[in-house]
């Protein structure tokens, strides 16, 4: 089966307000086994709302459309489903008599414009609403090719759409039938290389129309595997799932660092639990990202300890001149960061990114240095600089978690 989302209003085609029904309902649609084919957004204007009811009605098997459901002149989508079936609207009393009990649970009179919301086309059902004035609507829309297209329209605020969804849209679009298998998906997160070297890593994976079938997305140079797999049940779509897990983590080896909603942070908290150890940090540039990260990660300090946080060569003087030559270079000023925070702060690890390109810089010449302290002694990395300037300072600070992540691992 086919689905097409519908969010209706002028809130949404003006763009002050981002869309997250269509977002929502097509996880839901995706559970159900449903593909949603097509994402339409439509403005409060009577004849586009038809015209967009018959284009899905056309295109689509299932279509669940959000918005325009309330008392007022702009709320158009039940004129715009009575056109586009060409029945007329009329009066359902039970409807009528729910949102007068809802006015008077909140002891106040129903204003009369209200009773347009008790308003269906003829032969349309009603999608209760428990909480709130907007009863959805369900509806039947004839294909000029022959057949229907079942539509289900629902008020546009989420948390009443989504209660209306689990308790009437849902089973009743699982009960047309046709959705007889599930999908499920599994991320899995990695750090390392680039999204081309890691795609060619992988044994012809990310292949169009492959089963399972593996997509690949990158955020701030993380890069997300994601497998989705269609089948009977939650079992049979992990029985397909697990041997491509397996594949990709052979192929990537230490590139994985976790899965679904892991990121470095916690890749890196977990093997200090396992190895009862503590870090400590010192950032210059990145404004406190890896202080903020490790402490939403480590919410009690158990193993982030805390650290340092500069952005200008006067303050790095201040904290930690004591501890580098006078003629110390990037590495060396890097280090001493690393050693001393470590040092300082009492903890088996300090993890150091050193001195940063100004933000303003938009093509900086490119070195960064990172240092790693331990009882071993301090280990400097370089790397550079890359990409577009608002990722370099999350792609810094996730080089330095990963720096530790690997020393960790060995
Ligand atoms: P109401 O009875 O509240 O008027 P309605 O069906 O007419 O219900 P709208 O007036 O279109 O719904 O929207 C009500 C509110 O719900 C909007 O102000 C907005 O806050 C939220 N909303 C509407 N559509 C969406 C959407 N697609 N994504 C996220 N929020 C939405």
């Amino acid at each position: 089966m086919r689905a097409e989302v519908i969010s209706i209003g002028d809130e949404m085609t003006s763009g002050q307000r981002l869309d997250t029904n269509s977002q929502w309902l097509s996880q839901q649609l995706a559970m159900l086994g449903v593909t949603v084919i097509y994402h339409t957004t439509v403005a409060d204007e009577l004849e586009a709302n038809v015209h967009v009811f018959r284009q899905a009605a056309e295109r689509a098997d299932v279509v669940v459309a959000t918005g325009g459901l309330g008392p007022t002149a702009d709320d158009l989508t039940r004129e715009a489903l009575a056109q586009a079936s060409g029945c007329e609207l009329v009066l359902d009393e039970a409807a009528l008599e729910h949102i007068r009990k809802i006015f008077s649970r909140r002891s106040r009179p129903m204003p009369e414009s209200n009773t347009v919301q008790a308003m269906f086309p003829r032969g349309s059902r009603v999608i209760a609403n428990p909480h709130g004035t907007a009863p959805g609507i369900a509806i039947e829309l004839a294909r000029p090719g022959g057949g229907v297209a079942h539509v289900f329209a629902l008020p546009g605020v989420p948390a009443e759409m989504r209660e209306m969804w689990q308790a009437s849209v849902a089973p009743a679009i699982a009960s047309l039938g046709g959705t007889t298998r599930v999908l499920r998906y599994r991320r899995i997160k990695c750090f390392g290389v680039g999204e081309s070297d890691l795609e060619q890593m992988l044994p012809d994976l990310i292949r169009r129309g492959r089963e399972p079938q593996v997509g690949i997305t990158v955020h701030d140079a993380t890069i997300t595997l994601r497998i989705a797999a269609l089948g009977a049940d939650e079992a049979a779509c992990r029985a397909l799932i697990d041997p491509t897990e397996a594949v990709i983590r052979q192929s990537l080896g230490t590139l994985v660092f976790g899965t679904e909603d892991d990121e470095l942070e916690h890749a890196v908290l977990k093997l200090l639990v396992e190895r009862r150890q503590t870090l400590a940090t010192s950032e210059w540039g990145t404004g406190g990202l890896l202080a903020d990260w490790l402490s939403a990660a480590d919410p009690a300090g158990e193993r982030y300890v805390g650290g340092s946080i500069i952005r200008s060569a006067a303050a790095w003087a201040v904290l930690f001149a004591e501890h580098a030559t006078s003629n110390a270079g990037p590495a060396d000023v890097a280090a001493a960061m690393a050693t001393a925070c470590r040092e300082e702060c009492e903890t088996d690890w300090g993890l150091a990114i050193g001195p940063f390109p100004s933000e303003a810089d938009a093509q900086p010449s490119g070195e960064l240095h990172l240092a790693l302290a331990s009882s071993a002694g301090v280990k400097t990395v370089q790397t550079t600089f890359a990409g577009h300037p608002s990722i370099r300072r999350p792609r810094s600070a996730k080089q330095a978690l990963n720096l530790l992540r690997l020393a960790l691992i060995r």
